[in-house]
């Protein structure tokens, strides 16, 4: 940790589909707030630099401070909610994000900026819309990979980086979508490096399932 103002080239803004948190061997659980509604949600905005490395944990004079985002709130909590265990409000999640990555755009963007443009790119990009649009949908049947990320690009005119993971039968399923964001945090742009991803080239697009919320409280 160092208290130094990083720089940095560009943002991955990433968004997670959240039922592919619920059916890993690892239990997901609901927020205290409810029970997320069937979307992609916000896993953060990543400060990036063009050759790799991606800085973290930068500023710890500048910890995370709920009482500077109140007027955020009920958008947190329904497009950043958390799945992880035990359930809780979260917070800890908010604040991890910031104090990985948000502290590493601090040039450009202080605190409440940084949650409030991060809010504003979910707006902007309504990922499942851009997929119904295109017949995609989460009815758990399997998709082309290169279909998925050929209707975003129709969507949002950029190309995106797509990253899967396996279900508890070992199907691989989309799980985060990476989308190249300048950096001031407002404008897509086309991603200046290839990040590598694993995905196998037909993945699971799928649902909640009845009760895949885990069992720890
Ligand atoms: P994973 O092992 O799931 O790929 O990544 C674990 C964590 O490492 C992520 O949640 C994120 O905080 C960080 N991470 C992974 N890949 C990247 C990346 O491409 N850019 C940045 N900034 N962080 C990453
Ligand atoms: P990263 O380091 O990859 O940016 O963030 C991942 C960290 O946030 C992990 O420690 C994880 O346990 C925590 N976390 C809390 N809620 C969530 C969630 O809903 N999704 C993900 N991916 N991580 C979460
Ligand atoms: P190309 O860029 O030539 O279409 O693909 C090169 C290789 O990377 C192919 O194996 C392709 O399936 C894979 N690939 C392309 N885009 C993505 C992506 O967004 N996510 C993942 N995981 N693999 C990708």
């Amino acid at each position: 940790l160092s208290s130094q103002v990083q720089t940095f080239d560009f943002f991955y803004f990433v968004q997670q589909w959240q039922p592919a948190l619920c059916d890993k061997k690892a239990a997901c659980c609901y927020p205290t707030t409810g029970k997320p509604a069937l979307d992609f949600g916000i896993h953060g905005l990543w400060p990036v630099n063009n050759n790799h490395t991606f800085p973290s944990f930068c500023n710890e004079n500048s910890p995370f401070d709920e009482n500077q985002i109140l007027d955020l709130m009920s958008d947190m909590q329904k497009d950043w909610p958390t799945l992880a265990c035990p359930k809780n409000n979260g917070k800890k999640f908010w604040a991890h994000e910031w104090n990985k990555h948000g502290t590493c755009s601090l040039s450009m963007l202080d605190m409440h900026s940084y949650f409030q443009v991060t809010l504003a790119l979910k707006e902007k990009v309504n990922l499942l819309q851009v997929l119904k649009n295109a017949g995609i949908r989460p009815d758990g049947r399997s998709y082309g990979m290169k279909a998925i990320k050929e209707a975003i690009k129709n969507g949002i005119g950029h190309d995106v980086v797509i990253e899967c993971s396996n279900d508890v039968f070992g199907n691989n399923q989309l799980f985060q979508v990476y989308i190249c964001v300048d950096k001031t945090g407002s404008d897509l742009i086309e991603c200046p490096m290839i990040l590598k991803r694993k995905c196998d080239e037909n993945i699971v697009f799928g649902d909640f399932g009845s009760d895949t919320e885990g069992s720890s409280i």
